[in-house]
């Protein structure tokens, strides 16, 4: 059986470790439920040992238990060591998933532990912070190599054939600095998946332009050497410095392209029409434009004007475009408000608010609900500091209980 691939999105761990972004606890709920929706087989959804990200873990958790973030996998990210897996389950004990990350690389071994530790230590922290996963009842585990692509090949071989003995279910091989390129990611994957016969998760950075094609020519090496890949993307490329892979061109880039369409096959179908709201969401969260020219969902991705290009879409698309902007969940007119507008806000009140949620067609049993839910939106405006779009309004009518749990903050409440 020829291995398929996967996607992970990082968006609400990678993506939110950006500088200057970030995103309140209901807007990585909302981004946990349009991947589900999109069809991404796992969200990386956060922190398990930072208090801040416990109720919003445990919530989200819970909508999975109910069945509303379903299938999608939720896995929480931290570092290799005992102490760090001890802590996520005891702030998180319902933690089914979980990506555990050491660095790898000599770069990273002497230059963050000042020759403390030894490729060896590096080794037996990973298996050691693995067994311990296990024993708390872990469903599925992942080790992250950090910094794989600048790591002796021999090395990740020992690491990964250790992770997998310890139990470990998937590799993550990081290109944390954006060093790879396609031909030696390809190659580097495709060594380490033969060898180690495991799944392999592909981790790119754009810093020098490549997150994307890295990330492809990564799954491909795994999935020709006979196993599945899990490729790491965020919502818009939205992470460190220059970046992740952007999920839509990944899922482009498979579905379309000369040499992997119709070859490679996704382990979970994409709904791609789910890509233009779920872009449009992320840009609105983070307070940051869709780049114009960002493929399938960006202003210019079907935007012709010179003569010889207009004439020859007009008369047949597909002269100039290679997908069709349908397929992307675009061509809907939108409705801006030009004239009176009434919005969410911190100070809103039941008029304005009943007002609001009047246009959507929701209705209270009785003046205490509107009241309640009028509360959570205040609160819900408090951590975004932005109004609420509809599908966050939809959401605390909905899951009143859930939205709750997610805007209780509590700091050094032990
Ligand atoms: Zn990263």
């Amino acid at each position: 059986m020829p291995g398929k691939i996967y996607f992970i999105d990082v968006t609400n761990r990678d993506g939110v470790q950006t500088a200057r972004l970030s995103l309140s606890k209901l807007q990585k709920t909302m981004i946990n439920m349009y991947l589900n929706d999109f069809g991404v087989f796992q969200s990386e959804f956060g922190f398990p040992t930072t208090s801040h990200e416990t109720n919003y873990l445990r919530a989200n958790l819970e909508l999975a238990r109910m069945g509303v973030l379903k299938p999608i996998r939720l896995s929480g990210w931290i570092r290799a060591t005992e102490e760090d897996v001890e802590r996520a389950f005891q702030m998180v004990p319902e933690l089914e998933y979980l990506n555990i990350s050491i660095s790898t690389s000599d770069q990273m071994i002497q230059g963050k532990f000042n020759g403390r530790k030894s490729r060896t230590d590096i080794l037996e922290q990973m298996v050691n912070a693995s067994r311990a996963a296990l024993r708390a009842g872990i469903k599925g585990l992942g080790i992250n190599a950090e910094d794989a692509s600048r790591t002796d090949i021999k090395f990740l071989i020992d690491f990964a054939t250790a992770a997998k003995e310890a139990g470990a279910e998937r590799f993550r091989y990081c290109d944390t600095l954006g060093y790879d390129d396609p031909f030696t990611i390809y190659k580097t994957v495709n060594q380490i998946a033969e060898s180690i016969s495991m799944p392999v998760e592909i981790h790119c950075h754009g810093d020098l332009g490549m997150a994307v094609a890295n990330s492809i020519a990564g799954a491909k090496g795994a999935v020709d050497a006979g196993q599945d890949a899990y490729i790491n993307t965020t919502i818009n490329g939205i992470g460190e410095r220059a970046g992740n892979a952007d999920l839509v061109s990944c899922v482009l880039a498979i579905s379309k392209s000369k040499g992997l369409s119709g070859k490679y096959k996704l382990g979970r179908p994409i709904v791609l029409n789910k890509a233009y709201t779920l872009a449009k969401y992320a840009s609105y969260a983070f307070g940051v434009p869709i780049p114009i020219n960002l493929p399938g969902v960006g202003a210019n991705a079907f935007a012709h004007s010179s003569g010889i290009h207009a004439d020859g879409v007009l008369k047949d698309p597909e002269n100039y475009e290679l997908y069709n902007y349908e397929e992307l969940g675009r061509g809907e007119p939108e409705l801006v408000e030009t004239g009176r507008l009434i919005c969410s806000g911190e100070y809103s009140g039941i008029s304005g608010f009943s007002h609001i949620m009047g246009k959507m067609k929701v209705t209270f049993a009785n003046a205490s609900e509107a009241r309640r839910i009028l509360e959570l939106v205040r609160y819900a405006n408090v951590e975004a500091q932005m109004p609420l779009v509809e599908d966050e309004l939809l959401f605390i009518a909905r899951y009143p209980e859930i939205a709750r749990r997610l805007l209780t903050l509590t700091p050094l409440a032990d």
